[in-house]
């Protein structure tokens, strides 16, 4: 059953005047547990990774690999893999970089997703992540040419500590409207007319809750728009070249919040799962990951050259 988001009964771009300019494309890409190929883009799952190649590994130092033996992707850290060392060991082992391997996050082909800016000579996009959703390079994406691919790693190593429910897709476009910070003061001023006034914060302009529930998707998706309640907005900037960088890929621990059952981003599919059920925080939490503290981020790309390192911001 293809999965689409019920139409909210505010149209932002019915009722605020001028922010149609504003408005940017995204898609929602609706993950369901499935068995995904490595010829498709999915979710977790195999990779077109060429049997030819080294499997990426962490190479960070101090790592949290060394410091956790809980999931990744929880706030909760056990120190019980470095407790039984000697300072010694943990010196040597501090010193050392990781070497755990990376873990398949997304993959995504041209063919499905014409709207991300891939580099030349390149039609997959694969992001690979090292578990703990915390620091800014803990994804890594790579851009690759299907066609340069004659054999597929079979049995690529697995972090047993990482678990990514692999996922197949049901591709919906959308569009999103930007957080309040990033909009000029005459459109933030039609928006609390249209809405309803928001308290501003400690002399801050702030936006009402109406356009945060409605300017934004939550879950993954490709582009758009991130929403940035939890920390200050960061200006995100390529480390290679000083361009501005966009958001390529938002993953998050839910497609909806479960405590939300009446949220406009519940997909149509949905809409007949009882609450309080597994079956409903299966829907609300296909992929299984847990996201910085249960919440959100962004893999964000240069502008200029989406080939330049990417960067994650969690909320
Ligand atoms: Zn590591
Ligand atoms: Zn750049």
């Amino acid at each position: 059953m293809t999965r689409t988001s019920e139409r909210p009964d505010v149209d932002l771009a019915e009722v605020v005047p001028g922010i149609d300019v504003y408005a940017s494309p995204a898609v929602r890409l609706h993950p369901r547990p499935g068995q995904p190929e490595a010829w498709v883009s999915h979710i977790g799952g195999p990779l077109l990774w060429p049997a030819a190649d080294p499997w990426p590994r962490c190479d960070a130092r101090f790592c949290w690999h060394y410091l956790s033996d809980g999931p990744a992707g929880t706030s909760s850290v056990q120190p019980s893999r470095v407790s039984g060392l000697s300072v010694d060991e943990r010196t040597d082992r501090l010193r050392a970089s990781c070497d755990v391997p990376l873990t398949p996050l997304v993959q995504l082909y041209r063919a499905d997703f014409p709207e991300i800016a891939f580099p030349a000579g390149s039609d997959v996009l694969q992001l690979l992540w090292r578990g703990g959703f915390w620091d800014r390079d803990c994804i890594r994406a790579y851009w690759r040419d299907s066609a340069s691919v004659f054999a597929v790693q079979a049995a690529p190593p697995v972090d047993v500590q990482v678990a990514v429910r692999p996922c197949v897709l049901d591709p919906e476009r959308i569009i999103d409207f930007p957080w309040f910070e990033e909009l000029p003061g005459d459109v933030l001023r039609r928006i609390n007319d249209a809405l309803g006034e928001s308290a501003a914060e400690e002399g801050r302009p702030a936006a009402p809750a109406l356009y945060h529930r409605l300017s934004a998707a939550p879950g993954f998706k490709v582009g758009g728009s991130l929403a940035w309640p939890a920390v200050e907005m960061p200006s995100v900037i390529c480390p290679d070249c000083g361009a501005s960088c966009t958001l390529l890929v938002q993953l998050d621990t839910y497609e909806w919040l479960p405590s939300d059952p009446d949220s406009p981003w519940r997909p149509s599919a949905c809409g007949d799962v009882a609450e309080d059920t597994e079956e409903y925080e299966n829907a609300c939490s296909p992929v299984g990951l847990v996201v910085g503290r249960a919440t959100y981020g962004g893999v964000f790309a240069c502008s200029a050259d989406s080939a330049h390192a990417v960067q994650f911001r969690c909320q």
